[in-house]
Parts: structure tokens; C-alpha cells; sequence
């Protein structure tokens, strides 16, 4: 169901979420406008913790890529979390709010010198290095900073996670990480070892995103904890951590059913104890990167509709005042998500429509097909699950000033992010000289 954290239908039929009435919202801080459950997020976070840390060792690590600003990074820092971050700007919003760097993890496929360099200087927890080019990089910075950096290998095990199943060598072509099937990991552990500057904790895998099914990440698990062994046979370093990345599917529309945290937990960690047992290895630290699973539900865009459009015999659109520029997840890759009016909750549905947004893309459309009631201009559209990769991935195409994002918690709402202004808009334009006008 869409409804999740502190979501409900109150008793004037209208959707509430943290207490407060989405059209109270609507009237404070107008439309787009991105709402942020901190309670369901809170919770979300709590539960993988919880769930793991029952079994062992577990650090896990929110993927900030999927939402991040700086209130955001306080909530994951007071609830306990570690952090992964993917640049030097999320990085720095993580700085900015205190997050204990020791608690960050630093990923990428092509970090350049700048960013390596601000990772060691703030001593991030780990730095999980992608290639070879990136090792040899990060050995020579750290040797001219006079430091030793914790790192972890991104290593491809040729597992592709589908949503609801795997193939097992599919996923090889990535522009990410050293390949497991040919060996070029074992070699980059080889590079590793022999990099003075360097001290390798352990190996990173992440097998891809919204994913249902436990048999991709248990066969991920198994062949790095094979791979692990392989490493302590043949070089007799020990591995610390375990890091199996994150991806764990959510409930966007109907049909997808999300895997409890629980059973993530039992699915993981009774390989990893199980291949320990095995091969005779110490149990590592295992770290979780859940992102989506943590802040896609918590979040919902309320919308307000405006124009319509009737193609006879073929379907009506509705236009709100978003779309791909708040949103680009359907255009990208065809995401599903559901929808209700918030205005019109307790209503039953009355007609089939198609959400657009008002970018100029024919393209730039929210949802097709989707039940709602009589649908008419001043509607308030809230859209579900949108936490994750929505403001993330946001732009300002057609000079769209990015939506506000409000927290809201037991009744009150409070600004994360200010809306964007039409001066924000132009706020890095230069004009050479020769065209001003006199
Ligand atoms: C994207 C990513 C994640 C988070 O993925 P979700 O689908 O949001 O859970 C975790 N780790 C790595 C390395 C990633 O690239």
C-alpha cells in the first residue's frame, strides 16, 4: 500500500502525513512542493538497523544519493547510521552537517584528485575504489599527505538483480568496478596489497537497484565470502568488511512487493555466517547501503492540477504544475507510481487518467493510466514514494525553479529546502561585456 508512515486519510477526507492536512501544506508553502515524512524516515532507518544489527556486526550506511541535504544528513547521523556519498558536493553537504566522517563511506567510478584529496584530509571511514586508475591515484595522494587510507574494492560479481530475478554473468558490462568471473579483482586486491598507502578492509559489492528478490543478493553474498576465501588462501590478508551495497525494492504501484528488512537480514547473514563456517573465515563487518528503501516511501509530491486534454477514444491527460523537471523517473526509465487526490481522499475512483507534467517533452509525463476521481483544475494531486531519486535527480529544465521541501513531524512542518526563486534561476548567468547595451 502507498499510504506508509504517519500517512492517512483524515476525517475530512483529505490525505494527512506528519499530522498535518496536505491541502494546510498546500496553502502555506504552495505547489510542487516535496513533503518528507521524518517519522516514516526515521522508521525506515531504525528498521534496517534494527533488523541487521540483531544478527551481528552490521553497519548500515544510507545512500545519500538517493536524498540528501543537510537535514536530512542530521537525521541519518542522530539515528546512527554511516553515510555513503558519491562526490565531493555530498560530501560536503554531509560536512556541513556534522556527519562523523568516520561514519562515511566515499564511492565512485571516477573521483577526481580534488575529491580524494577532501575525503582524506576529513578521514572518511572508507574510500571504496572502483578501478585501477583510482588506486594508483589514491596511493600516490595519500602518500603526499603522509596518511593511510581504509579502503574497500568495488568488485562486479556477475550478478544482474532484476526486480524479480537474477542472471547470474549478465551484469559484467559496467562501467563499475573490478570484474570478479575474469579475475581482474583478484588483481586488483594484488595492486591493492602492494599499495604502501593503502589498507584494504575489505570488498564492496552493489548488484543494482529496486530489487525484490532474496536469491540475487544471497548469490551475491556467496561468491564474495567465496572470493573472500580465495583472497586469505592465496595472499593470507583477512578481510574485515563486507559490503554488499544496497537496492532493496519498495512499493511504487501495484505488483511490487517489497522484501521486509527482516528478511534481507536472515538472507544475508546466514550466508555470511554459513561461507564463514565453510571456509573457515572470521565473520566480517557486514555494511548495508540501503537508499530508495529508506527514503523513497517517507517522501510524497503534492502537485496542483491545472489544464486538460481529451484525446477522443484514447485516453485524458491532466496536467500538473511538475513533472519531469521535479521528477524524471518515468521518463528515464519508465517508473510506475501511484497517486491519489489529497483533496478528494476518502472519494472512490471515477475516472482513468494520465498525469503530464508542464515541461516541453512529450515525453514528460508522470503516470499513465491511473483511477482517480472526477478530476478538475485545482485538484491537489499527491504523488507517493517519490523521497527517492525525484529531488536528487531534479533540474531546472525550462527554467523551472526547483519545488520547496518541507519535514514534517507530529503537526509541524518545517522548510528543508527553499523553493527556488526566478533570481535563483539566473543566479550564475554572466553577460559579457560587448552585450550590454550602452
Ligand atoms: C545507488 C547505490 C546504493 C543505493 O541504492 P538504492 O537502490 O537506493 O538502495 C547503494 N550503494 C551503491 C554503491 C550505489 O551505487
Amino acid at each position: 500500500m502507498f499510504l506508509t508512515g504517519t500517512m492517512q486519510i483524515n476525517t475530512q477526507g483529505h490525505l494527512e502525513i506528519g499530522g498535518i492536512d496536505a491541502l494546510q501544506l498546500v496553502e502555506k508553502f504552495g505547489t510542487p512542493l516535496w513533503v518528507i515524512d521524518e517519522e516514516g524516515f526515521r522508521r525506515n532507518c531504525r528498521r534496517f538497523k534494527e533488523a541487521f544489527s540483531s544478527w551481528g556486526d552490521v553497519l548500515v550506511a544510507y545512500a545519500g544519493k538517493s536524498l540528501s541535504n543537510v537535514a536530512i544528513c542530521k537525521i541519518v547521523a542522530q539515528e546512527g547510521l554511516g553515510l555513503d556519498v558519491v562526490s565531493g558536493g555530498e560530501l560536503y553537504t554531509a560536512l556541513q552537517a556534522e556527519f562523523p566522517p568516520e561514519r562515511i563511506i566515499f564511492h565512485g567510478n571516477n573521483k577526481d584528485q580534488e575529491e580524494i584529496r577532501m575525503a582524506l584530509q576529513v578521514g572518511v571511514g572508507r574510500i571504496v575504489v572502483d578501478n585501477f586508475h583510482e588506486l594508483d591515484l589514491l596511493n600516490s595522494i595519500a602518500g603526499e599527505m603522509r596518511c593511510r587510507a581504509d579502503i574497500m574494492l568495488r568488485v562486479t560479481p556477475g550478478v544482474e538483480a532484476h526486480t524479480h530475478e537474477y542472471i547470474q554473468t549478465g551484469q559484467i558490462d559496467t562501467k563499475f568496478g573490478f570484474t570478479l568471473p575474469d579475475g581482474q579483482a583478484l588483481e586488483g586486491v594484488g595492486a591493492a596489497l602492494n599499495s604502501p598507502n593503502l589498507n584494504l578492509t575489505g570488498l564492496h559489492c552493489h548488484i543494482g537497484s529496486q530489487i525484490f528478490d532474496m536469491d540475487s543478493f544471497r548469490h551475491a553474498t556467496n561468491l564474495m565470502m567465496e572470493f573472500t576465501a580465495q583472497i586469505q588462501e592465496k595472499t593470507g590478508h583477512e578481510m574485515a568488511d563486507l559490503d554488499i551495497g544496497g537496492g532493496f525494492g519498495i512499493y511504487y504501484a501495484e505488483g511490487d512487493k517489497p522484501t521486509y528488512p527482516e528478511e534481507w537480514a536472515e538472507a544475508v547473514m546466514t550466508t555470511v555466517q554459513e561461507k564463514a563456517r565453510l571456509y573457515g573465515l572470521r565473520v566480517p563487518r557486514v555494511i548495508i547501503e540501503p537508499g530508495r528503501a529508506i527514503s523513497g516511501p517517507a517522501g510524497i509530491t503534492l502537485y496542483t492540477v491545472g489544464s486538460f486534454k481529451e484525446v477522443t477514444g484514447v485516453r485524458k491527460y491532466v496536467a500538473v504544475d511538475g513533472g519531469m523537471a521535479d521528477n524524471i523517473r518515468l521518463a528515464l526509465y519508465n517508473a510506475e507510481y501511484s497517486a491519489l487526490l489529497a483533496n478528494k481522499a476518502d472519494q472512490p475512483p471515477a475516472e482513468i487518467v494520465s498525469v503530464a507534467g508542464k515541461c516541453c517533452e512529450s515525453g514528460d509525463m508522470l503516470i499513465w493510466d491511473i483511477e482517480l476521481p472526477q478530476v478538475e483544475p485545482g485538484d491537489i494531486l499527491a504523488v507517493f514514494a517519490t523521497g527517492a531519486y525525484n529531488y536528487a535527480m531534479s533540474s531546472n529544465y525550462n527554467r523551472l525553479p526547483r519545488p520547496a521541501m518541507v519535514l514534517v513531524n507530529q503537526g509541524s512542518a518545517d522548510l528543508i529546502l527553499k523553493r527556488e526563486t526566478y533570481a535563483d534561476i539566473i543566479r550564475n548567468d554572466m553577460v559579457p561585456e560587448r552585450l550590454r547595451n550602452e
